[in-house]
């Protein structure tokens, strides 16, 4: 039987590049400056575009706890906004308006925050990247695994689809992957919201402290694909990203998705690592069946993991790329 890989198309907008972590291999995080909060129309715009292209989700990301970046609330307030996540919310609801799911991604946040995002987000995310305490991390109070942890479990608890992952090569040991999928599968046999997980492959970037870092060898991603495999449940989707990690070649190591890949707009997270188009997308995927899905995976799409408020848009487009 052919195996079946799929992928979601979206849009991203990064709502601001301001973060209070200072991750050692980041070239995402600029400092606060005029234009530093994306402006309302250029969301808008995106969207927009999306939703020519038939894009499905609307990827919200942004820096972790841009407040605290000392000078940053002016440039949200002067975007017509009291704080990021009122911003993140307010756009989330025209991307539902255009018919698509917003899928967010803001880095730690409390549990009412997530609460307050859950009701206008179809699926959330957080890269946990590793349970090990890394040099890397060391100007990143977010990057506390605990506090990750913790947030992935109350995201649990509020019965929000989700998505996680791991970053390889950041410093962290074989073993201490090994730790960070067992804690993954722990927090899923418990809640069972982790529709999927990221097997990333660390890129170094120009003008980071890690720019010398060797990067993550195929060898390893392969060791950890197959560990992912071992290790996590069956209904969880083991995902690699196409534009970093050589897809072709991993998609037999356990791989089920390629992730969100977007014609409308770059990966501002590596914009030096354009995606595949749509058809290069399905040269990666030879020899399987390439098959679009959503932001939230099917087994997701009822009322008691959506929220009212987004429950049409996602019961009307799970019927269509569902069935
Ligand atoms: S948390 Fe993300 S955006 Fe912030 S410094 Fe680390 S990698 Fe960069």
């Amino acid at each position: 039987m052919v195996r079946t890989i799929t992928f979601s198309r979206n849009v991203f907008l990064p709502l601001t590049n301001v973060c209070a972590n200072a991750c050692g291999y980041c070239s995402f995080k600029e400092p606060v400056r005029e234009g530093c909060v994306m402006p309302e129309a250029k969301i808008r715009a995106t969207l927009q575009r999306g939703s020519e292209f038939s894009c499905t989700e609307a990827l919200f990301t942004f820096g972790e706890r841009p407040e605290n970046e000392q000078g940053f609330r002016k440039h949200v307030e002067a975007a017509g906004y009291p704080n990021i996540l009122s911003y993140c919310e307010a756009m989330s609801r025209a991307a539902i308006d255009l018919g698509m799911l917003p899928h967010t991604n803001a880095g730690i946040l409390t549990y009412e925050e997530l609460e307050r995002l859950r009701h206008v987000s179809a699926s959330m995310g957080l890269m946990l990247e590793t349970t090990a305490e890394i040099p890397a991390h060391r100007h990143s109070p977010g990057k506390d695994p605990a506090m990750r942890l913790e947030m992935m479990g109350n995201a649990g608890k509020l019965k929000i689809p989700f998505t996680t992952g791991l970053l390889l090569g950041i410093g962290e040991t074989s073993a201490d992957r090994e730790e960070s999928l067992a804690a993954i599968r722990s927090l899923h046999k418990r809640y069972g919201h982790i529709q999927e997980v990221i097997v990333q492959n660390f890129c170094p970037k120009q003008g980071t402290e890690m720019a010398g870092s060797p990067g993550t060898s195929q060898e390893v991603m392969r060791e950890t694909l197959v560990m992912a495999t071992d290790i996590l449940p069956k209904d969880v989707s083991i995902q690699i990203p196409p534009n970093l990690a050589n897809a072709a070649t991993l998609l037999s190591f356990g791989v089920t998705d390629l992730g969100g890949v977007s014609p409308v707009t770059i990966d501002y997270i590596n914009p030096a690592h354009p995606w595949p188009a749509l058809g290069a997308l399905q040269g990666i995927a030879a020899g399987y069946e390439l098959r679009e899905r959503l932001c939230v995976y099917p087994h997701y799409c009822t009322e008691e993991w959506i929220a009212p408020e987004i429950w049409p848009p996602v019961k009307r487009l799970a019927k269509l790329i569902y069935g």
